[in-house]
């Protein structure tokens, strides 16, 4: 699938930067062109593979806006144009979807997001994906309020929004700087084999999936998660049966992007490998096992012929936000947002008896 990035603030054009670098490094030649928008100057200035547009100057004059959303909503609403301009050329005819990408936690991302998505629907016909990446557990109150706000939003803008949990794709006990870098790179790992699946980088055949398949999987909005596993390959064809099953089953159950996300109203299974060591048998059986799984009537499924000695599994769920998960993220964010409110209502009343006098 040809896609435009827009990465916003500094979580969106990190993972905006590895997803360019990775499809550069691996020859698909998916993404068609990559931008970072940023109110912080020196988070740009750390990005080597993607064009840069500073926004917000004239308000917080290059220094971010720091984990204020509203300000981040404020600052692409009145610098939305730029942006805009900035995209001229790189959504070109060739791009069949934009995926705008943002850490929903934050300030720049989090406000500004919503924002773009918003306005890149008016203008273009393919569909406007978000990427948003939501907080992990022990990311403080106010980044989960403003995930909450975020995720809301997007889920009314964007076509779809594709969810990683900060909490998903690391090791437990990592500093959160390598978390970081762990996360992003299986996030381009990951995301940028999605978008080369529907490329068909090594030659076609008839089961070898399509575009059209991840947009139609998409096409139920709402929340989409993204699930990742891959197997040595067996010389035996028996064994890579029984080995497809057992990759779809890791990558949903314990590989996605949001955590026991497994119901969902679509799903799309790519099996990755060597097209020999594919076995249709194994496809037909995991994809019929990810239709009980995920309850879904609508489960697609394609090969992605590569040169490798793994076989790997790629699901994609579709309108999957009746997951425990997003009921516990949409609950810890209501309970921080009423914390923050409640915080600012006692230091209120603390000085509504004091005898001293205000100055004015
Ligand atoms: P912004 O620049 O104001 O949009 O805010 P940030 O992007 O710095 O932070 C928003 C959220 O993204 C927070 O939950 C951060 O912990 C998270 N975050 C920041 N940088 C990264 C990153 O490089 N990778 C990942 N996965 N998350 C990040």
């Amino acid at each position: 699938m040809k896609v435009a990035l827009i990465g916003v603030g500094q979580a969106g054009g990190n993972v905006t930067e590895r997803l360019a670098r990775f499809d550069a490094d691996m020859g698909f030649e998916a993404i068609q062109g990559a931008l970072a928008v940023n109110s912080a100057e020196a988070d740009l200035e750390s990005l080597q593979f993607v064009e840069t547009q500073l926004i917000g100057a004239d308000r917080v004059n290059g220094h971010g806006v720091g984990a204020d959303n509203e300000l981040g909503t404020e600052v692409m609403q009145s610098d939305i144009q730029q942006v805009l301009d900035g995209l001229d050329g790189r959504v070109t005819s060739t791009a069949e979807a934009v995926f705008v990408v943002a850490g929903l936690g934050g300030g720049t991302g989090s406000g500004g997001a919503p924002v773009l998505v918003h306005h890149l629907q008016q203008i273009y016909d393919i569909p406007v994906y978000a990427l948003g990446i939501l907080p992990g557990r022990n990311e403080g109150a106010l980044y989960q309020a403003n995930a909450g706000r975020s995720l809301k939003t997007l889920l009314r803008e964007a076509d779809s929004t594709l969810l990683i949990d900060n909490d998903a794709w690391h090791e437990q006990g990592e500093s959160i700087e390598s978390a970081f870098e762990t996360i992003n790179e299986r996030i381009a790992k990951r995301v940028g084999l999605l978008f080369a699946a529907g490329e068909a980088v090594n030659g076609v055949g008839e089961s070898v999936v399509d575009s059209s398949e991840v947009i139609n999987t998409l096409r139920a909005g709402g929340v989409a998660a993204l699930g990742y596993a891959t197997e040595v390959a067996s010389e035996d064809s028996g064994e890579n049966i029984t080995n497809t099953m057992s990759v779809a089953r890791q990558a949903l159950l314990t590989g996605t992007s949001l955590p026991d996300a497994t119901t969902a109203d679509s799903a799309l299974l790519v099996i990755a490998g060597q097209p020999d060591a594919i076995p249709r048998k194994g496809v037909e059986r995991a994809r019929r096992w990810l239709e009980d799984e995920t309850g879904s009537m609508q489960v697609r499924g394609g090969d992605f012929p590569m040169d490798s000695d793994r076989l790997g599994a790629l699901v994609l769920l579709g309108g999957a936000e009746r997951s425990d998960r997003i009921e516990a993220f949409m609950d810890r964010a209501r309970e921080a947002k009423d914390a923050q409110e409640a915080e600012a209502t006692d230091h209120a009343e603390e000085f509504a008896d004091d005898r001293l006098e205000n100055l004015f």
